[in-house]
């Protein structure tokens, strides 16, 4: 009896135990946080992912708080989705981890100027385009010498591993360029302000943010070229066509409600950018 006794403790210990990894924090799906119990994104949180370096799109300021216009599109998606900004947990989205963190779960969605592609397209899937940007080159203030794509061939060029701006050089751009890959382009800016490279290139909209910020004026400037079109989307995991529409439904209420032109003249006015109009959602039809 006493051995039956231990026997049954001993099961239902190991129940428990079986049962407390499975529901355990650290498993999970569908960008449910830590904090929300259940996964299909029906937890009390929702994770996004947001560049954290990049002004007037997705920063982290010193003081914890994040700003930028695609915190700002995210924060209003997110609303509509059901999630009040309090219940929104920002996670980085480095570009080369946009699909990773997506397919693992780890976020509901990115919001990290975000080009839609067919190459990513076979791993997520977009919502969107919500922002059209275009590739351009950034170099030191004084410089003279960069004054189109072809004048990178042979020059020290940094962009970011992962990026469509990385792959446009070396397949058509540039080729001939000494193409740095860093893991953001905030590490780029380091190496054009040292002068350990000669012009940092991706879109305009991260470009002008960089340029405009207080601490940067005077130093750098942008070229002014348009090298590509980088039609900004929503990353979400493929085929979850049901988000997909929730999403496209919220960015059309955006422009329409007067909140995209809102963000952009908050977000880039400051840089002096000259937007695009918001784009046509052709995603997901
Ligand atoms: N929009 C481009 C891309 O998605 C460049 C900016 C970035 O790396 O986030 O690759």
């Amino acid at each position: 009896m006493k051995v039956l006794k231990t026997g049954a403790a001993v099961a239902t210990a190991l129940v428990l135990a079986l049962t407390a990894t499975a529901c355990g924090g650290g498993d999970k799906k569908d960008g449910a946080s830590d904090a929300g119990t259940s996964g299909g994104g029906k937890s009390d949180k929702v994770v996004i992912g947001i560049k954290f370096d990049q002004p007037g799109l997705g920063l982290k300021n010193p003081d914890g708080t994040f700003s930028g216009f695609d915190v700002d599109v995210a924060t209003y998606v997110a609303k509509e989705l059901g999630y009040q900004p309090d219940k929104i947990e920002w996670k980085q989205a480095v570009s080369a981890e946009r699909e990773n963190l997506i397919s693992n779960g780890d976020v509901k969605f990115v919001v990290a100027s975000y080009t839609i592609n067919d190459r990513r397209k076979e791993k997520v899937d977009f919502a969107g385009p919500y922002f059209l940007a275009h590739q351009d080159l950034l170099v030191r203030a004084g410089e003279s010498g960069i004054t189109k794509a072809e004048d990178l061939n042979k020059k020290k060029l940094c962009s970011v591993t992962g990026s469509t701006s990385a792959q446009n050089v070396k397949t058509k751009l540039a080729p001939e360029a000494d193409l740095l890959q860093q893991g953001g382009y905030s590490e780029c800016l380091t190496g054009l302000e040292n002068k350990s490279v000669d012009a940092l290139t991706t879109d305009n909209s991260i470009l002008a943010g960089y340029a405009a910020q207080e601490k940067n004026k005077g130093k750098f400037k942008l070229v002014g070229l348009n090298l590509s079109n980088e039609p900004y989307g929503i990353g979400l995991k493929k085929g979850d066509k049901d988000l997909q529409t929730k999403i496209n439904a919220a960015l059309k209420k955006m422009v329409s409600d007067g909140s995209w032109d809102a963000a952009v003249k908050k977000n880039f006015g400051p840089a002096d950018y000259k937007n695009e109009p918001a784009p046509q959602i052709t995603e997901g039809s």
